[in-house]
């Protein structure tokens, strides 16, 4: 059966998805209790038990529970509930507004994350109004600091709940529909790249302007970077990729679909097409590691040259490489001893999730059920989530938001005017709900 929800419940959530944008939680500093005593009373209203726990003050993180049958483990739909910071000049509606225009909610969030969170909640209630019994239990998690390290949140949850590692699954964020030149597929992601943050730092001769002497520090750092810019990393296929490529092969121009069906066969082959269609800048971060100049910092005054200058490269890395050994690599691609590169974040290096679980499966059922003979691949998310935390326990992690986007609006997300459709909203929650019943 397919689930069609009427336009009482789609206005009652959409509602809710302003109330909850209007609520700042903007991180630094985060601030998400209020959005967790807003989550908390609606659950409670409804009948879920909720509790709030707080890691420090103004943070909170959230679980409720929605009782199952006890047959399985438990699956947990997690959320978090800060955003990333909104410069309002830039913006056409105040960001934390929730304004609707032409059938779009716009504001901080509903993309990244409050609108996937809410349908979280509202399949929750759903599923509480009609009734229905799971077999196993259906925790809602929402959690704080997602977008700055989730030490605050998941992390601190998983810290403190052991329990929480004991379930069969997690839907998270993530990976969505894609709707690009009138073909549409979806890509849950069950794997993302690691992440490995370095610093480079040099250090020369200071002084006046006016009588340069020798190698300053901002040469020798120049000429780092420009060996790391330059740098070719080759590929890295893992099988996560090369089934997502399989899987959406039908969708490419023709000449290229011999070479979506077999990634690893053409990379074997050196087919020069493969170099075209990697290229494209989404491509390529899925199949090579990145390395992006983000911070540079030197001097002070235009008419002294400082002794010490200074950049940080944001770098992900293929699942499988382990961040230690691409800063030796790094050392040798700038092959200077007077350069210093130290790792400054290292990220945790987990195997993707499988494509052949329950989990994995109900989302494809759900998807064909909601848009008949369409494409789900699994894939490989370039930046990061909290998935993270339970992949590394072994724990499959499904990141998958039910919303149907053209690029330009996938692009939304930390963007200016970030919105989410109305109609998104419906086929999202109408989605999700399904997945759940699925299972
Ligand atoms: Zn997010």
């Amino acid at each position: 059966m397919t689930t069609k929800i009427d336009q009482t419940f789609l206005d009652e959530m959409v509602g809710i998805l302003q109330d909850y944008i209007r609520i700042d939680t903007t991180n630094p500093p985060g601030n998400e209790e209020m959005a967790a005593k807003f989550l908390k009373e609606i659950l409670e209203t409804e009948g879920i038990n909720v509790t709030i726990e707080a890691p420090s003050p103004h943070r909170a993180n959230l679980i409720a529970t929605l009782k199952g049958q006890g047959k399985g483990k438990p699956i947990i739909l997690l959320n978090h509930m800060d955003v990333v910071p909104a410069e309002a000049s830039q913006w056409s509606v105040p960001p934390f507004s929730g304004e609707i225009r032409d059938g779009y909610l716009y504001g901080r969030g509903a993309l990244d994350m409050k609108g996937m969170g809410v349908l979280e909640l509202m399949t929750i209630l759903y599923l509480k109004r009609k009734g229905v019994i799971l077999d196993h239990d259906l925790i809602f998690l929402a959690v704080a600091d997602e977008e700055t390290g989730g030490i605050m949140g998941t992390k601190w949850m998983l810290d403190r709940h052991p329990e929480l590692f004991e379930v069969d699954g997690i839907f998270n964020e993530g990976g969505g529909g894609v709707f690009d030149q009138g073909k549409n597929w979806y890509e849950v992601s069950t794997s993302q790249k690691v992440l490995c943050q370095v610093q480079i730092s040099t250090k020369g001769e200071g002084g006046h302007a006016s009588v340069p002497k020798g190698s300053s520090a901002i040469a020798k750092l120049l000429s780092a970077l420009e060996k790391i810019q330059n740098h070719t990393f080759s590929p890295i296929l893992i099988p996560t990729v090369t089934e997502y490529y399989r899987r959406i092969a039908p969708l490419q121009k023709k000449e290229w679909q011999p070479i979506f069906q077999d990634m690893e066969d053409a990379l074997r082959r050196g087919e020069p097409l493969l170099k075209e269609i990697l290229a494209d800048p989404l491509h390529h971060s899925m199949t090579h590691h990145t390395a992006a100049i983000t911070v540079l910092r030197a001097g002070e005054k235009v008419n002294v040259i400082p002794t010490e200058a200074m950049a940080r490269v944001d770098c992900r890395l293929i699942p499988g490489t382990d961040p230690d050994d691409f800063i030796t690599t790094l050392k040798e691609i700038v092959n200077d001893p007077n350069v210093k590169i130290e790792g400054i974040f290292k990220g945790i290096n987990v195997p993707p999730s499988p494509h052949n679980t329950p989990l994995f499966h109900a989302i494809e059922r759900a998807v064909g059920l909601h848009d008949p003979g369409s494409i789900v691949a699994p894939h490989l998310v370039p930046g990061a989530t909290d998935s993270r935390y339970f992949r590394a326990a072994g724990i499959p992690c499904y990141d998958f938001i039910p919303f149907r986007l053209p690029i330009e609006e996938r692009m939304l997300i930390h963007g200016i005017d970030e919105r989410v459709s109305l109609e998104n909203l419906r086929f999202g929650v109408e989605v999700m709900i399904d997945i759940i019943l699925n299972l």
